[in-house]
Parts: structure tokens; sequence; C-alpha cells
């Protein structure tokens, strides 16, 4: 293993550091020619690494975890999680590595990961690899999130190990992905410890999750409860951002659910085209357990989850006190949810005032959307121009524009009496509404045609997805939705 030279990196280890016992030290796969695919220069810069020093080789070398930098101290974290339903008491990083963190530009620390750099003591049957397809797809599914607005975690680089690594449908280039993360606390993480009865590390690891990520709890008496608050208000926020732009995360395990609030874990998920709350697109849910509509449920039952952690942290005297407090903020979370919700539903609308029937004016057009499959991301953006009138580009979306025809007369005359001015309208609402979405066919195209490697269809969606509120000349198709041909859309895990 050769070292990089000069520091290009930072790093402040403090899971390394103060959770001794939380992981197991590890070190990367040695591979055979590891290549840069993909090299993030703008987040590398907020993050404050040398770019010249890493978009390299050596750099390369890196991220496939197949060479160590200065300062790093490689660790695969303990977690567990309930997988559809089913506990696993020990899941962990599989194949996975917390490299190390740094401190970006904004004072805020950040994981710098690797995803596929080889088995570890967590790997259970897996071989440890990743490959191009999938992580590719990570890496465009990250950066579309951040560019969308939504907590997400980011891709820093893909790179190709030189390796070829066996899956379903033949050998694939195996892969890393170099991604960052707020942190990589999991609601599994808290679940691994408690499984085994260990308050104290448990209690630990509350305080560490505290001070990285909700430091004005920390001197409180309540700061248990207080964290699953927290945590539950974040998450309703995402769950909402998400139902706004029609994504479904597909595998929204407990182990795939951070304490942060940011999305994360990017396997089987997709964008809906047609609305239809009942979308499943992971091969393995066939009960549609996280089908788009049940996230904000699901979120609850994970939250749920993480609170039974907490119990003997929120009142070690008194279990039966421990569950009402807990009690009482999971069953809080469908209203949070729902004031999210609506307050990005009116966003969509153009609607700056609320009133009471603002639900049933939100649901009024998801109601006629779904009767035809009317496409989600179009439709919202061409709202603007029916307010007026011109409304035979959102009417063309609806195979039969009756129903819709009846909803724009009731939203019209809601507008009519909202107090945003008309000359702020249309700015509100298309930075509400996206143009350009990572759309199934867009990012199978991407992928396969990276994977024989061509990078140019990649290259265009990612320039889309960079600014996906802004209409450009040149990127027409990929504001469209699919072609009819496409199909039916399945996406797989643990690839
Ligand atoms: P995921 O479905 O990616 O969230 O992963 C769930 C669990 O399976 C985690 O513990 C992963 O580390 C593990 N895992 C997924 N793929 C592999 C693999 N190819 N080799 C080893 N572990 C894996
Ligand atoms: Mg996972």
């Amino acid at each position: 293993m050769s070292i990089m030279g000069s520091a290009a990196f930072n790093f402040d280890n403090s899971y390394a550091r103060d959770l001794e016992g939380f992981y197991v030290p590890w070190k990367g796969a040695e591979v055979p020619a590891p290549k840069m695919v993909r090299f993030n220069r703008r987040l590398a810069e907020d993050l404050g690494l040398d770019g010249d020093a890493l978009d390299t080789d050596a750099g390369a070398a890196i991220f496939a975890g197949h060479a160590s930098p200065e300062g790093a101290s490689p660790l695969a974290m303990a977690y567990a999680g309930h997988q559809f339903g089913g506990f696993s008491p020990q899941l962990g990083d599989g194949r996975a590595l917390l490299l190390g963190e740094v401190i970006d530009r904004d004072g805020k620390r950040r994981d710098i990961h690797l995803k596929g750099s080889g088995r570890t003591p967590f790997s259970r049957g897996g071989d440890g690899k990743a490959v191009l397809g999938p992580v590719l797809r990570e890496y465009i599914l990250g950066e579309a999130m951040h560019a969308l607005g939504v907590p997400s975690t980011r891709a820093l680089a893909a790179v190709t190990t030189g390796e070829e690594v066996m899956r379903q449908n033949g050998m694939e280039p195996g892969a890393v992905l170099a991604r960052v993360a707020s942190s990589h606390l999991r609601v599994g993480t808290f679940q691994f410890f408690a499984a085994r009865g260990e308050t104290d590390r448990l209690r630990q690891l509350a305080d560490y999750a505290i001070a990285r990520h909700y430091p004005e709890l920390a001197e409180s008496d309540d700061r248990y409860i207080g964290l699953l608050t927290a945590v539950r208000d974040r998450q309703a926020e995402l769950i909402a951002k998400w139902m706004h732009l029609g994504f479904v995360h597909g595998v929204m395990n407990t182990d795939n659910m951070t304490i942060s609030g940011e999305t994360i874990d990017y396997g089987p998920c997709a964008f809906i085209d047609g609305y239809d709350p009942a979308a499943v697109f992971s091969s393995i849910d066939s009960q549609g357990r996280y089908a788009y509509g049940n996230q904000p449920k699901i979120a609850q039952w994970n939250l749920a989850r993480l609170a039974e952690t907490l119990l003997d942290l929120i009142n070690p005297d008194d279990s039966d006190d421990a569950v009402t407090q807990a009690s009482e903020v999971i069953n809080g979370f469908p209203e949070v949810y729902q004031r999210a919700w609506i307050s990005g539903m009116r966003a969509k609308l153009g609607l700056s005032g609320q009133e009471e029937q603002d639900i049933e004016v939100a649901t009024g057009l998801l109601a006629v959307m779904e009767t035809q499959a009317a496409d989600f991301t179009r439709v919202f953006r061409s709202l603007f121009g029916a307010i007026e009138g011109e409304a035979s580009g959102a009417r063309a979306l609806f195979a039969n524009p009756a129903g819709f025809d009846i909803w724009l007369g009731k939203w019209r005359d809601r507008l009519a009496r909202d107090p945003m001015p008309e000359s702020e309208r249309r700015t509100a609402m298309d930075r509400a509404n996206p143009v350009y979405i990572p759309r199934n066919h867009l990012v199978e195209a991407a992928l396969s045609d990276a994977t024989n490697g061509d990078l140019s269809t990649f290259e265009r969606l990612m320039e889309a997805l960079s600014d996906p509120f802004t209409p450009r000349a040149g990127l027409d198709i990929h504001a469209l939705g699919a072609p009819g041909d496409f199909g039916p859309y399945t996406t797989y895990c643990g690839t």
C-alpha cells in the first residue's frame, strides 16, 4: 500500500477517537487497477480537500480503499436493523468503510466513506464489493437530491477497481463510491447496542449524536427525549420533501434511516413518472411495504424503533414514564409531517397564504392525477401556465382533462384570494417544481452506456440535474417522461 505524501485531507476522526467498541478498525482490499471515473471537484473544494492531488491515480487508489491517506483511521461501523419488518441484530458495514471525518468550509463535520471497498468482519455471505452501475446510480441520485434541495449524502468520487465482479447478469466492472455524509449514525446503530442491553454504550452513542447533530440539546436534562423529538422532526421534513418530488426510497429499513435526517443508501430507489401512491420499484418489495404512499407511515414506524432503544435513557427509574414520553413524541409524527407536507404543497401550488381548505386543493389535484397516472413532475411544472388560461400544456398531460378542468377552477378561486403578488408567483412556483429529475429511463441509459465505457450520457444527465429548476437548451429530452416502450421499472438491492 502506498501512502500519499502530502496531506490531501485534514482528518479529524471523532468516531474512531470517541467511540471505541462501536466499530472494527479495518482496511480496504487491495485491487488491481484503481481508476478515477468521476471526481466531484466542487464538493472536494467545499470539504477543503486538495482536488489537484486527489483527481489522480493516487486519489483513485485512496477512494478504492486500496491506499490509506495520511491521517485516515478507516473502520467498519457496527449496526443492526429491521429489514422489511424483521430484526437483524448484526448488520454493520459489510462492504464499506468510514475513512475518516473532515471539517468542511462551513465548519461542519462530514464523514468520508467508501462503499464497495472489500469484505469486513460484518460481510456475512457478501463479497464486500460494488459494481459500476449501482455506484454511478448512487452518484447520480445523491447529487440530484442535493440539487433538488433534499438533505442527502453526497458523491465525492466514483472509481473502478480493475476487477470484474460477479453479479446476477454476469461479470461487471468492480467499483467503489466515495460518499460524504454529515454522519453515518443510523437508527440501526442505536438498535445494535440496545439489542445487547448495553445501556452505557447507548448513552455514549446518544451523547455523541447530540453533540454532532443537535448540540443545542447537549446541556438539557431532557436531552434524550429531545433527541428523539429532533430526529422525528428532521425525518418528517425529509419524507415530506421526498413526497413533494415523487421520490421512492425503496428500502426504508431502520439501518437506512439516519439520525441526521439525510437521505442515505440509494439502492432500489426511483422517482415516479405517473402519479401512483402504490408505486413500488424494488424487486424484493412484493408486499409494497416501501411504496411511495407508505413512506410517512414507515418513517413513523422506524422512529418508534428508535424510541424503544432510548427508553432506558429517557427515564432509567420509571419505564412507564419513559414509554409515555416516547409515545407522545412518536404519536406526534403525523401532525409534524402533515405540516411539513402542506407547507411544501402550498409552495408547489403557488400559495403563500394558509387556508384550512388548502389540503383539499392539494389532495384534489393528486386524486385527479392518480386516476390517469398523469406525470407528477410535468403536471406541477406546467401548472403556472394554467393560471391565466394557458392550460393546454397541463391539460395535455391528462388523457381525459375533464377532472383537471374542474380542479383548475377551484385552484384559480383559491389563487385569487392568495396574498402572494402575481409578479412573484412564477419564480416561486418554478423554484418548487423541478423541470429535471433523475427519471428512471434516463438513469438506466446513463448506467448502461457508462458500463460500456461511454460516460457522455451520464455527463449530460448530471448537467441537467445540477440545476434542476432551470430549463436549458439542448436538455429537452431530460424533461420528458419515459417513452412508451420503456415498460414497468424494477430496481435491485445489494448490488
Ligand atoms: P443495504 O441493502 O445496501 O442497505 O445493505 C444492507 C446490509 O447488507 C449492510 O450491512 C451491508 O453492509 C450489507 N451488504 C450489502 N451488499 C453487500 C456485499 N456485496 N457484501 C457484503 N455486505 C453487503
Ligand atoms: Mg444500507
